[in-house]
């Protein structure tokens, strides 16, 4: 049986929405994709995300299926940045380095409450997911803590740089020929799109709008997180690192040109404003704990956005005729999207099938 074409509308620009239309479009559906934001200058949260794909750092702190999704998408990160790259467009900076967590001495417990959280969650196989570094094998892996004499290391944990991953998927979809419709604010009917202009008919909608859904996902509540980017020629960290510290959570994730993202804040709030002195503060003092030579480090962009999400923090993905909602990918949207990008491909496929 021939799958046909179908003519699908997006609602959202995110992360979700363009990874949705790329693979959509490559596999010759007729995609719009509306965003009610510029594709330049996403409004969503995927601009300010960090993203760490890592599923074993958020086990401890989510539920299982979380995990297992987070799983799934590290095994298809690697074969999309092939395909993507393969276009010849600039390098997205995937990495599957792994990740490093440290405490600081006084605070070791916390590592050791860690490992036994990891070994309770992944029973008797959870050896081989993680090692403890002692000494100088944590500073051959990383020279810049030597501040700490152990380490948590997870090799498996990946990141992208999404800075250069969103670019680099609207680029392919404009070469895919999918429309875009950007300062497009919508609302999502089944098979239908409404905005400013009137309505438009399509054989699919998706949804993909984050905390922009409110109105149709309920329960969706925005968790506010703020980030701040450094940059220092002195510190070179070559994976994210995660401070296990009692009162904040910090990551250090280093990117190009000696830059690093330190992050994040989470606060239950929709609050958009600019990042509060508090907060700077927080993720300047714990970052300077874990090397002086930070003091010096220059502060060159500060980024706030509200996570999409639910009430038990799993994703939502809802299926009606004529429409699908993906929603709620919380502090999991690089870590959760393409193995859900893949159950949407499936569920249209199905759908598919069915009215042929
Ligand atoms: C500080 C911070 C750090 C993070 N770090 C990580 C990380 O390291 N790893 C990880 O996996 N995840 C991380 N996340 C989470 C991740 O960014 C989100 O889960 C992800 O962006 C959600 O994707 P989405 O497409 O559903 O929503 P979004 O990325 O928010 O995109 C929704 C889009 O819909 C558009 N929109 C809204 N309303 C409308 C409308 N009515 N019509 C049309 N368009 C509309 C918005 O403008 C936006 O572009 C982080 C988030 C934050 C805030």
């Amino acid at each position: 049986m021939v799958r046909p074409e179908l003519n699908i509308a997006i609602a959202g620009g995110g992360l979700m929405g363009r990874l949705l239309a790329w693979r959509l479009s490559g596999k010759g559906h007729a995609i719009t994709l509306f965003e009610s934001g510029s594709f330049d200058m996403p409004l969503g949260a995927c601009h300010a995300a960090a993203g760490m794909i890592a599923p074993l750092s958020e086990l401890v702190h989510c539920p299982l299926p979380v995990y297992e999704l987070g799983l799934q998408s590290l095994r298809i990160w690697p074969q999309w940045v092939k395909e993507l790259q393969l276009q010849g467009g600039s390098p997205v900076d995937y990495r599957q380095s792994g990740s490093i967590l440290v405490a600081h001495p006084q605070d070791r417990t916390e590592l050791l409450q860690f490992q036994q959280e990891l070994i309770a969650r992944l029973g008797s196989d959870s050896q081989r997911h993680f090692q403890l570094l002692e000494g100088s094998e944590l500073e051959n892996l990383e020279p810049n803590l030597e501040r700490f004499d152990q380490g948590l290391y997870l090799a498996s944990e990946a990141d992208i740089d999404n800075r250069k991953l969103l670019p680099a998927l609207l680029i392919e979809i404009k070469r895919h020929k999918a429309q875009l419709r950007e300062h497009t604010p919508v609302e999502c009917l089944p098979g239908e799109i409404l905005h400013g202009g009137g309505s438009e008919r399509f054989d699919y909608v998706i949804d993909a709008r984050g905390l922009g859904a409110r109105d149709a996902v309920k329960g969706l509540r925005g968790v506010r997180g703020e980030v701040m980017v450094v940059e220092t020629p002195e510190i070179h960290f070559q994976r994210p690192i995660r401070l296990l510290h009692p009162r904040y959570q910090l990551y250090a994730v280093p990117r190009a040109h000696n830059q690093i993202v330190i992050g994040a804040t989470e606060i239950e709030s929709d609050d958009l404003s600019p990042i509060s002195l508090r907060s700077s503060m927080e993720l300047s003092s714990a970052l300077y704990s874990v090397h002086p030579a930070f003091a010096e480090a220059r502060v060159i962009e500060t980024r706030v956005n509200c996570r999409p999400a639910t009430m038990d923090n799993l994703p939502v993905l809802k299926k009606e005729p004529g429409l699908i909602r993906v929603n709620g990918l919380y502090r999991h949207g690089y870590l959760l999207a393409p193995a859900l990008v893949q159950q949407i491909e499936t569920q249209l496929y199905q759908q598919t099938l069915q009215v042929t």
